[in-house]
């Protein structure tokens, strides 16, 4: 079945421009999406991955390498080298799902154990990481996840490469991914260190208006029963969806911030007394990738206002004074700093 049609999905406005921004740039760092169960936050992941353009790959390469990109190789890609040019071809984004309960071998990879024990060699075989370059890596319940393999996707995504050093085995791939993950609140928590490491944060809830909550049901339920026809109706807008997403990528290189927006920034996060510089950094790389997807040929301040409660409101230190939710701490600093909208 076709993947349900990202410009289809019924309001839910925070979460699809937080994907889109993680897509245009993908330097702001991965995605938290909170929420309750069947919000569609993997629905939207996978419908994101179907919107973008096809990739070329290195045929045969485990990490889908990029041909035009020789620099960034991984150690499959440059031992073929020297033995002409390989073939390549287009593969979708990929998206890849990191299952509770998986293991480190998983995730990371491991010694090929069947070819160690019949071949005597020692050959590595590539885990999670390795399928999710250049496309999007998705952990359902983020919250429910050892820490230790939270701290240890976000360094890999931080650093887009996967460094193996065990089992005997020594080697470095290439592993670019958009990390999304997804969580709901009322089942454990994540540390407030690995929280600040993601790029932004949203809420998804179910819809409360009537007139959404038909519209939600309307749309799937068209869509289950002829998911073709569903999807063909779709695709003009999807198109030129892809297209701003591409513009967007493009216009990004040039954009530039002005002094007084990253002063608004600055005053914002300390306003909220978000810890050192990341806040900051994440919130004008979020307004600058909106300016973009907007068309745009400056950040303003109301991108500004726009993106900052998803860059901030995971960044806040609990105040035991205040007990409103971080959400409104975040609106309410908007409103002091940078004036009502
Ligand atoms: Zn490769």
């Amino acid at each position: 079945m076709l993947p349900f049609p990202f410009t289809a999905i019924v309001a839910q406005e925070e979460m699809k421009r937080a994907l889109l921004i993680a897509a245009v740039d993908p330097s702001v760092g991965g995605v938290l999406i909170f929420g309750d169960r069947g919000t569609g936050k993997s629905t939207a992941v996978r419908a994101l991955a179907a919107l973008l353009p096809k990739i070329r790959a290195v045929a045969g390469c485990p990490y889908s390498c990029s041909p035009d990109s020789p620099a960034e190789a991984c150690p499959h890609c440059s031992q073929q080298r020297g033995q002409g040019r390989g073939k390549s071809h287009q593969i979708p984004v990929p998206v890849v799902d990191l299952p509770l309960g998986a293991t480190e071998d998983r995730v990371v990879g491991a010694l090929d154990l069947e070819r160690a024990l019949t071949r005597g060699e020692k050959a590595f075989e590539p885990g999670l990481l390795a399928r999710a370059n250049r496309g999007f890596l998705y952990i359902d319940e983020a919250n429910l996840l050892e820490d230790h393999l939270v701290d240890l996707l976000l360094d890999v995504a931080a650093s887009g490469v996967n460094t193996v050093e065990r089992e005997g085995l020594s080697l470095r791939h290439p592993a670019r991914f958009v990390l999304v993950g997804s969580g709901n609140p009322e089942e454990g928590e994540l540390r407030p260190q690995l929280l600040d490491r993601f790029g932004l944060a949203c809420e998804v809830t179910t819809p409360t208006d009537i007139a959404t909550r038909i519209e939600v049901v309307r749309r799937r339920d068209a869509y289950e029963r002829d998911s073709q026809g569903f999807c063909a109706a779709q695709t003009k807008a999807e198109k030129v969806l892809q297209k701003t997403i591409l513009s967007a990528r493009e216009r990004l290189v040039g954009m530039s911030v002005p002094d007084a927006v990253l002063e608004s920034a600055a005053r914002l996060c300390l306003a909220l007394g978000t810890d050192g510089l990341r806040g900051e950094l994440t919130l004008m790389r979020t307004a600058r990738a909106l300016a973009a997807l907007e068309g745009a040929d400056v950040v303003s301040i109301g991108h500004l206002r726009q993106v900052a409660p998803s860059a901030l409101r995971h960044r806040l230190r609990r105040n035991p004074l205040d007990e409103s939710g971080s959400t409104a701490r975040v609106a309410r600093a908007v409103e002091e700093v940078l004036g009502a909208g």
